[in-house]
Order: structure tokens, then C-alpha cells, then sequence
């Protein structure tokens, strides 16, 4: 698995993607910001920030990045949707007042949106995410979504303590409900970037 020269693309229209660059850059990868469908192209992968869903995908609606996104995950392009980006990837959402707000319906799960409550819900908690290794990883729950529902493809990767699924992965897509970008734990875009390289060339 050859991780050299990895180039990662951060969607950056809306939400928390300068972090998500920052950990990038940290672990080594060429990262990229992306706002348009022509910088699509020249990437190994992807992922979509935390933020507002209904912003975002407005945006990628807007500046034409939705259908050629689509098109290059059904071919098996990695995208790794944190919190809104895993909204955004869902085959649906649930709890969306908006009937006009499509999904990518990339990923057979069903989510449902600010499933913890309001902003000051938002709460941290330390999980158990066995592919990374024993030690917990401290997640950051900002007024974010569950997964309601997986499809038979679905790897379930955490779950709370009262069984709600938290992270999960489908082949190339992999979503979390948490922000990994805001802890100074590498691991989860580790484990993102080694999809990344498996994957390179294959679509
Ligand atoms: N509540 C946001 C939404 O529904 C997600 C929050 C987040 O990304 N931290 O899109």
C-alpha cells in the first residue's frame, strides 16, 4: 500500500475544514481545498467537514460539485463524511424540515439530524473504536446526527454505550458522527488515509 504523495481534498465551502487540512498536513498528506468540480479530479480522496448540512448542500448544488461527486463515489472514490458530511453522504435524513434538501444517497444509512438535542447538548465522550486500536478515542458530539439505520453492506465501527451508532464505514465511504478534526488524536485520519491508499487507481 503506497502512501506516498497521497493527495486528500478537503470540501471547503462551509464548516469546520481548515482543521481537518491542518491534520492532514500533520500526518503528511498533500491536502487540497476544494470548491469546484474541475480540483475533483486530481485527488485520492476526500472529505466532507462538519457544519450545516443544509449549507453545504446548497453549495455543492450551487457550484456544480454534486453530480460529479456522486458519479466518482459510485466508482469507488474514498469520502469521509464528519458530522454535516456524513449527513450529506446518507441515503437519508431524517428530521430535515427542508423537503428540497437531497442527499448524495451514497451510503446506505439512514441518519437522522440533530439527534442529541440542541447546541448545548453537545457533549464529548471518550469511545470504543476498535479499528483503532485499544486505546479510546475521545470523540466531540457538536449538535450532531446518529445513524439511524445500516444497510447489510455497512460496517458498524462504534457505537455508544446505549448501542446508537456513531461511526461506520461502507467500502470507500466512511462517516463519523463526531469531529475528529478538533482532537490532536491522528488516528481516525489514519485509518482514513489507508482507505485512501487501498484505494488508489481502483476507480
Ligand atoms: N447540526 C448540523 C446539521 O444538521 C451538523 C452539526 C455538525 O456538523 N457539527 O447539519
Amino acid at each position: 500500500m503506497k502512501k506516498k504523495n497521497l493527495k486528500i481534498g478537503v470540501l471547503a465551502l462551509q464548516g469546520a475544514f481548515i482543521e481537518h487540512c491542518q491534520i492532514l498536513k500533520q500526518i503528511g498528506v498533500d491536502v487540497r481545498e476544494i470548491r469546484l468540480p474541475g480540483q475533483l479530479q486530481q485527488l485520492d480522496g476526500l472529505i466532507m467537514p462538519g457544519g450545516e448540512s443544509t449549507t453545504i448542500l446548497k453549495l455543492m448544488h450551487g457550484y456544480g460539485l454534486y453530480a460529479p461527486l456522486k458519479q466518482l463515489i459510485s466508482k469507488g472514490f474514498p469520502v469521509w463524511g464528519t458530522c454535516a458530511g456524513m449527513i450529506c453522504l446518507a441515503a437519508k435524513i431524517k428530521n430535515s424540515q427542508q423537503s428540497s434538501l437531497q442527499p448524495l444517497e451514497s451510503m446506505d444509512i439512514i441518519v437522522k439530524r440533530n439527534a442529541f438535542g440542541r447546541q448545548v447538548d453537545s457533549f464529548e465522550i471518550d469511545l470504543d473504536i476498535p479499528v483503532l486500536g485499544k486505546r479510546p478515542y475521545h470523540a466531540v458530539f457538536i449538535r450532531a446526527p446518529l445513524i439511524e439505520k445500516v444497510g447489510s453492506e455497512v460496517e458498524v465501527l462504534s457505537k455508544l454505550n446505549d448501542g446508537v451508532i456513531v461511526a461506520a464505514r461502507q467500502g470507500n465511504l466512511l462517516v463519523s458522527s463526531f469531529h475528529p478534526e478538533l482532537t490532536a488524536d491522528t488516528r481516525f485520519h489514519q485509518y482514513f488515509e489507508n482507505i485512501v491508499a487501498s484505494q488508489r487507481g481502483e476507480y
